[in-house]
């Protein structure tokens, strides 16, 4: 499935005498299978730009794609392309509602119409997926901790066999470990699943390593669209923008003052120990 925003925009306030836009004339192609990071500033249009790959939000200008067909045009399955492209809202645990974790990840394909003994194997599965095990089906999603949860909401879109899981900063307000089994999880979805991803993020870090693909949102504008090497190496620009580089990257940037003969585009810490490592037998 590839999925095709071509010069969409979005006005909340059409009504205004000024109208601001919240996204501007941004065109881009997800592919399937696909690891992409979505990178902004708070308010820069992530939230408003994920809402239109499933058709949740129309865009005021421009046109959404699934294969081709503008998924806006009168007679579009629309419900066929909420189950393909998987939504996961930004606090999605919030929307955690029954007494029991099976039954709540059932609620997806519930709604889809399977039958009770479908609804049951696509939700076991799909709580396998995010790595919890049995023990958790009549769990309560109370007693878990916020990665748990997480993982719990997201087995939920997954129980809809979505070919692109779409996932609205999953790691917001986690912990370093529950951000890392998050990430983990779904680099693995992606793996070995073939789950095509959109990870929205405002920290450079979550997506550095694991991506293949990163968006850069400021203002509405998407500012860049690249691979994370070719993105990271406009270190001054992202600052300017109020975005950080990975960590390493900087300080490896910070050694390269000093005199260190480093690459310009580290990315990783196995990356930077390797090339430091060769700096210094050379000296
Ligand atoms: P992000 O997810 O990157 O933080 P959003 O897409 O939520 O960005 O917001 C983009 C812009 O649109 C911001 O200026 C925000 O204030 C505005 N905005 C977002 N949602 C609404 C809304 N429901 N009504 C009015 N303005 C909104
Ligand atoms: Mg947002």
């Amino acid at each position: 499935m590839q999925l095709t925003l071509k010069s969409v925009s979005y006005v909340y306030n059409t009504d205004a005498v000024e109208p601001r836009y919240a996204v501007k004339d941004v065109s881009l192609t997800l592919n399937k299978g696909e690891f992409v990071g979505l990178i902004g500033h708070t308010g820069s249009g992530k939230s408003t730009l994920v809402q239109f790959l499933d058709g949740l939000l129309k865009p005021t200008s421009g046109q959404v794609l699934c294969d081709g067909e503008d998924i806006f045009e009168k007679g579009y399955p629309i419900r066929e392309l909420r189950k393909k492209v998987g939504l996961v809202f930004q606090y999605p645990e919030h929307q955690l509602f029954e007494s029991e974790i099976l039954k709540d990840v059932c609620f997806g394909p519930k709604n889809m119409g399977c039958s009770p003994e479908e609804q049951e194997a696509r939700a076991k599965k799909a709580i396998a997926l995010v790595g919890l095990d049995e023990s958790y089906y009549t769990k309560s999603p109370f007693e878990l901790s916020g990665g748990e949860k997480r993982r719990v909401a997201i087995a939920g879109i997954l129980a809809m066999g979505p070919d692109i899981l779409v996932l609205d900063e999953p790691t917001a307000g986690l912990d370093p470990a529950g951000r890392d089994e998050i990430l983990d999880q779904v680099e693995r979805l992606n793996k070995e699943e073939g789950i095509g991803v959109v990870l929205v993020s405002h920290s450079m870090e979550d997506v550095a390593e694991r991506t293949d693909r990163i968006l850069v949102m400021s203002g509405g504008v998407l500012q860049y669209d690249d691979t994370p090497r070719n993105v990271f190496r406009h270190r001054e620009e992202l600052a300017a923008l109020g975005l950080d580089v990975p960590q390493v990257t900087d300080i490896c940037s910070s050694l390269r003052e000093k005199g260190f003969a480093l690459p310009e585009d580290i990315l990783t810490v196995a990356e930077a120990k390797e090339e430091i490592l060769k700096v210094l037998k050379k000296s």
